[in-house]
Parts: C-alpha cells; sequence; structure tokens
C-alpha cells in the first residue's frame, strides 16, 4: 500500500511517497497507521510554481496552526481561512519572492556565502590566536564576512529551520499543519466536515478576546446571531462569526471576501449573520433610448453574452429612433387570508369590503400606515368559509411591500371590531402572489404594469441584427406566442425577459426573487410600414421595483442607481423615480428580446454562445 502526502509549508512543498515505514515521524504516523518502510522526500525548491492540476484522488485539506501565524494579524482577507490548498501557491507572502532569482538559484547562494564566511572566519580566528591578536580587533574584510555569515544564516533559518523546529515542539499541533492528503486508500474518499481544534486565528482577530468569543460560539455558548449586538462592531461580528463558521465545518472561504464591505448598511435590514459577501461582475448596457432620453444601463450577471446582447438590441433601438414606454398601472399587493364560521359569514365581509360606500372609511385606516401608502382597490375571492382580500396601493418609491403590510394589519384591525368572529389565518393568503407564478398578477398586475414598444427600421434589422422582419415576426409567432401555449406557459411568452430582469434587478438592489412575476412578459412582433419595418413589443404587467428600502441603500446597487438617475425618492413626485426604473426595465427587456430574437432566427445563438458563455478553462482544474 503507498500514499501520497504533500507536506505544504509557506515556503516549500515536500512530497513523501510512504511505503509502509515502521520509524516514519509523527506526522505521518497519524496519518497512516499501518505504514511499514520506504520515505522518499523530493523537495520542490523553485519559485512560481504553476498551480497543480488536482487530483483525481480525494483530498483532505487540514489547517494550518503554526505559531508563526497566530500572532499574524495582517494576512490579506483571502488568507483569513487558515487553511492551504496545495494547488493554490501560498496566500502568505515571503521575504523572498521579492528577490529577482529563481528560488533554487538564491538558496544556493546563500548557502555558498554561508560555508565560504564561516570557512573564512574560522581560519582568520585561528590566525589570530597563533598571532596573539585581540579577537576583537576586525578588518574591512572580517566584518564585511560577519554581516554576511549573518544574513546567510538568517535567510537559511527563516528557509528551513523554523518549519523544522516546530515538527518538534508543540506536539498538540504538528497534526494540524497546513498540508494535504492525497491518498490512494478507498476509505478516505470524502473530505469530510468535521469540528476542527479552535486553533487558528483569523486574520482579522486582534487579540485574546477575539481568540475567546470564537471559541465561545464554536462551541455554542455565545449564539452566532448575537455576535452584532454583544460586540458593537459589524466588521469584527462577520469577521469572528466566520472564524468560528470554518473551524466548525473544517471548509476554508477563501474564496469569500470580507474586507471591502460596510456591514453596518446591512444591519437589520438586508441580512442577518454576514460572513462575507459575493461578489457579481456589472457589465453596461446602452444607451437605451428610451421616451426621449438615454439610459446606460447596469447589470449584474455571470452569464456571457446577456450584456452584449443587450446592448446590441439598444444599438438597434436607438438606430431606429428610441422606445416608448407607457406605465399602465403602479400598485403594490397584499392578500391576508381570513377564516370565518360559515361561507355566508365570509360573504358578508366580501360584500362590505366592495362597497364602494365603505371604501373611503377603509382607505383613511389603510393608508395610516405610510404618507406614501395610498389605498386603491380591494379585490376579494372565496373559497367555502375563507376569504382572500387583495389590497392594491401606491407605494411611492418604494417597492411597497412593508408599506402595503402594514396597511393591510390596521385595516384587519380595524375590521375585527365589527366582525368580531373574523379569524386572521395570515397576513399573506397567496392571491397577492408574491414571488410566486399566479394568475392574478398575470391578468391583474402587480407592482408597475409597463408597455414599451419601438419601431425597429428593416435597413437596421438587417445591419445590426443581421435578420429579416419576416423571420422575426414568424420565430416570435411559433416561440413565443404558439410555443409557450403550447408549454401552458404562465405569463412566458418572451423569449428571456428574465434574464434582463434579474440582471438589472441585483444591480440596482431589487428583490431578485420578485424576479418571478416581474418577468412575466408578452413580446408581440408585426410588419408595419407596408412590411418593411418591425414593430415590437414587450406588455409586462408586474415589475415590482422600488428606489428606496431594502438594498436599494446599499453602496454598490445605490451606485447602478444613481447611475440611471434613479437614486433615492423623488424629490418632485413621491414614486416618480420607481417608476422610471420600472420602465427602463422595460426598455432593457425590448433590447434583450429584440437581440436574442434575431440571433436565433438568423442561427447566430449557439455560435455565439459557444465563443462568450462557455470557459475555454480546464474545469477539472476548477473543481475540487
Ligand atoms: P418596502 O415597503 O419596499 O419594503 P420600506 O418600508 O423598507 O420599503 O421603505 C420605505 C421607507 O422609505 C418608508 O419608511 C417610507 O416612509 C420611506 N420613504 C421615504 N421617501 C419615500 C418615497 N418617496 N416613497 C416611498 N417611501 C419613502
Amino acid at each position: 500500500m503507498s500514499n501520497i502526502i504533500r507536506f505544504t509549508t509557506p515556503r516549500h512543498r515536500i512530497q513523501f511517497t510512504c511505503i509502509n515505514s515502521p520509524s516514519k515521524p509523527p506526522i505521518i504516523r497519524r496519518l497512516l497507521p499501518t505504514a511499514t518502510t520506504t520515505i522518499t522526500i523530493s523537495m520542490d525548491l523553485r519559485r512560481g510554481l504553476p498551480p497543480k492540476p488536482p487530483s483525481t484522488t480525494p483530498i483532505i485539506r487540514h489547517r494550518k496552526t503554526t505559531s508563526n501565524n497566530k500572532n499574524n494579524n495582517n494576512r490579506s482577507p483571502s488568507s483569513t481561512g487558515t487553511v492551504i490548498d496545495h494547488r493554490s501557491p501560498s496566500p502568505i507572502p515571503k521575504a523572498s519572492d521579492a528577490l529577482p532569482l529563481p528560488l533554487y538559484l538564491t538558496n544556493g547562494i546563500f548557502f555558498t556565502l554561508f560555508f565560504c564566511v564561516a570557512y573564512f572566519l574560522l581560519h582568520r580566528w585561528r590566525e589570530k590566536i597563533r598571532s596573539s591578536t585581540p579577537l576583537h580587533v576586525v578588518t574591512l574584510s572580517e566584518l564585511a564576512a560577519i554581516v554576511s555569515l549573518i544574513a546567510s544564516f538568517i535567510y537559511l533559518l527563516g528557509f528551513f529551520g523554523i518549519d523544522f523546529v516546530q515538527s518538534f515542539i508543540g506536539t498538540s499541533r504538528v497534526d494540524e499543519d497546513n498540508f494535504t492528503l492525497e491518498d490512494d486508500v478507498e476509505h478516505h474518499s470524502k473530505p469530510k466536515p468535521r469540528i476542527m481544534d479552535p486553533l487558528p486565528t483569523a486574520a482579522t482577530l486582534t487579540s485574546k478576546k477575539d481568540e475567546d468569543i470564537v471559541k465561545s460560539v464554536v462551541s455554542g455558548s455565545i449564539p452566532s446571531y448575537s455576535l452584532e449586538s454583544k460586540l458593537g462592531d459589524c466588521r469584527k461580528a462577520a469577521s469572528i462569526r466566520r472564524e468560528a463558521l470554518e473551524r466548525k465545518t473544517g471548509r476554508p472561504l477563501l474564496g469569500l471576501p470580507l474586507e471591502g464591505f460596510d456591514y453596518n448598511s446591512i444591519l437589520g435590514q438586508c441580512c442577518e449573520m454576514p460572513i462575507g459577501y459575493v461578489q457579481v461582475p456589472v457589465g453596461i448596457a446602452g444607451p437605451l433610448l428610451l421616451n426621449g432620453g438615454e439610459y446606460m444601463v447596469p447589470m449584474a450577471t455571470t452569464e456571457g453574452c446577456l450584456v452584449a446582447s443587450t446592448n446590441r438590441g439598444c444599438k438597434a433601438i436607438f438606430a431606429s429612433g428610441g422606445a416608448t414606454a407607457i406605465l399602465l398601472k403602479d400598485g403594490m399587493t397584499r392578500a391576508p387570508v381570513v377564516r370565518f364560521g360559515s361561507a355566508a359569514r365570509a360573504s358578508h365581509l366580501k360584500f362590505f369590503l366592495e362597497d364602494t360606500l365603505n371604501f373611503d372609511a377603509l382607505s383613511i385606516v389603510f393608508n395610516k400606515s405610510s404618507r406614501f401608502a395610498r389605498l386603491q382597490s380591494i379585490k376579494c375571492s372565496i373559497a367555502g368559509k375563507n376569504l382572500y382580500i387583495r389590497f392594491t396601493c401606491s407605494t411611492g418609491d418604494a417597492m411597497g411591500m412593508n408599506m402595503v403590510s402594514k396597511g393591510v394589519q390596521n385595516v384587519l384591525d380595524f375590521l375585527q371590531i365589527d366582525f368580531p368572529d373574523m379569524e386572521v389565518i395570515g397576513i399573506s393568503g397567496n392571491f397577492c402572489s408574491d414571488k410566486k407564478p399566479s394568475a392574478v398578477n398575470w391578468i391583474e398586475g402587480r407592482g408597475k404594469s409597463v408597455v414599451c414598444e419601438s419601431v425597429i427600421t428593416a435597413d437596421v434589422v438587417k445591419k445590426v441584427l443581421k435578420t429579416t422582419v419576416p423571420a422575426l415576426v414568424e420565430l416570435n409567432m411559433l416561440k413565443n406566442l404558439t410555443g409557450s401555449a403550447i408549454a401552458g406557459s404562465l405569463g412566458g411568452f418572451n423569449a428571456h425577459a428574465a434574464n434582463i430582469v434579474s440582471a438589472v434587478f441585483i444591480a440596482t438592489g431589487q428583490d431578485p426573487a420578485q424576479n418571478i412575476e416581474s418577468s412575466h412578459c408578452i413580446t408581440m412582433m408585426e410588419p408595419v410600414n407596408s412590411g418593411k419595418d418591425l414593430h415590437i413589443s414587450v406588455t409586462m404587467p408586474s415589475i415590482e421595483v422600488g428606489t428606496v428600502g431594502g438594498g436599494t441603500q446599499l453602496a454598490s446597487q445605490s451606485a447602478c442607481l444613481n447611475l440611471l438617475g434613479v437614486k433615492g425618492a423623488s424629490k418632485e413626485s413621491p414614486g416618480a423615480n420607481a417608476r422610471l426604473l420600472a420602465t427602463i426595465v422595460a426598455g432593457s427587456v425590448l433590447a434583450g428580446e429584440l437581440s436574442l430574437m434575431s440571433a436565433i432566427s438568423s442561427g447566430q445563438l449557439v455560435k455565439s454562445h459557444m465563443k462568450y458563455n462557455r470557459s475555454n478553462r480546464d474545469m477539472t482544474v476548477i473543481s475540487s
């Protein structure tokens, strides 16, 4: 039975091939309890080794707990998790990295220097003793030799000494030193999460007190969720939580950044128990010429081709004189479910709520929730003894879910006086309908309902979109209309509205889950101007966006809103920013539809996706 162990230190990589050795070092003994004979050691001392391709054999990662790292508080955030992966170069910068020579050459020079000057000094020492010259009287060459000796000694000690010494001291820690194991033994087939000894110290942990808190979180005596309130420092809370998580799971979080984010800005609003943040690239499409204004549209996505394609659509729209968007409706909804003892009693409430004479009184109660909330309508639906009440209200520049929920609660409290037998089952009864595909949103609308159109000239269809008007019209009919009907689609009569909606939502801090109903869209195409030009439209009944509240106030998202000129609350007319954002979303979808449909009709789709949407990198190198 043979086993390969890679022992990776910040300075060098040592590979042990072990074939049954009785006299193996303790670290190997722990790993290979049954091994007995030979150890061959190969040291790779070259600097700048390319990352090794991963082995198909299982890899178990262990943490680095060397004492020199214990006190190292200046590591980069990416090295916070102290697990070293042998496939990556060491994340800890070394002084030797600054040297212009390859490592083996540098080592050779310092070795030679050390022995030469040592020999020279010993020789001089003997001479002085023979000639009775005082030892402290040194010549210039001796002084230089002493300096060289010290320098080379420090270098060699730093290179070989520390790790060597550490393999003997701190025996309880030795097996936790950073190494990776490539083991061809079957039973090690999967790296199992395990509770790590709470030894490593995070880069950002600066004191013994922090270390104690990490240990308490790992042991469970301090709940992870309470760190922010306990420490009064959101950044530190995230760092400690992250370190505790790494120790508990044994999984490194090297690629997840910690630094560069304002953790105060999400407290109590956007995300609980943060441990870092995910980076999503933001591309730019435009200018989108819409209602006479030009907009550069930020799109956060990891799908290759998407931004490029939307950009091409924007170009076609621009060259054809722009697009027009009309806001048809603006109202957020919430529908509680209430239950009565009989269907008749449920019907009484339905009639009461739908009676126009009662609307004003209900509005006054509802509108108390916010100066921006204005009740627009109440629509009821009955299922036996249960009543679903769909309230619709305007919400200013907020997307409005909180606002409308507060208003609904006010009304339910008010109704309880006249209908004491009403049992409130839930503030949301799914007739709203939030974050689920539903016919009610498709038919009635939710949030902003927008229609957007443009006439694309024959010339632009040919030169920019590389297709023809009849080909586009036919494809739209057979794909977006007939094909979606055959599929039994609900609001999915389009090519890829969700792509554009999601990308703009993420960039501008909208709720990405509301992409579901916000992407409801029917794309229509027909020839106009004697069949020369193309009329294209997108009708989107449920675009749910806001420019205040939620994720819109975060720095990156706020910058993207600012780029569109819709950041925050509109001063002139409350709600104007959110409404403009909804029309921009629809305009961008129009551009996206135009470009993708053209790519499909001209047979370019697969080709361009192979070029821009497929990684040429060797995936086996990336997979772990
Ligand atoms: P949502 O209802 O979308 O979840 P929030 O309730 O979190 O949003 O945010 C709306 C908050 O912003 C409310 O407190 C509201 O009073 C405030 N606000 C300030 N200006 C505006 C505006 N122009 N439109 C809507 N809300 C605004």
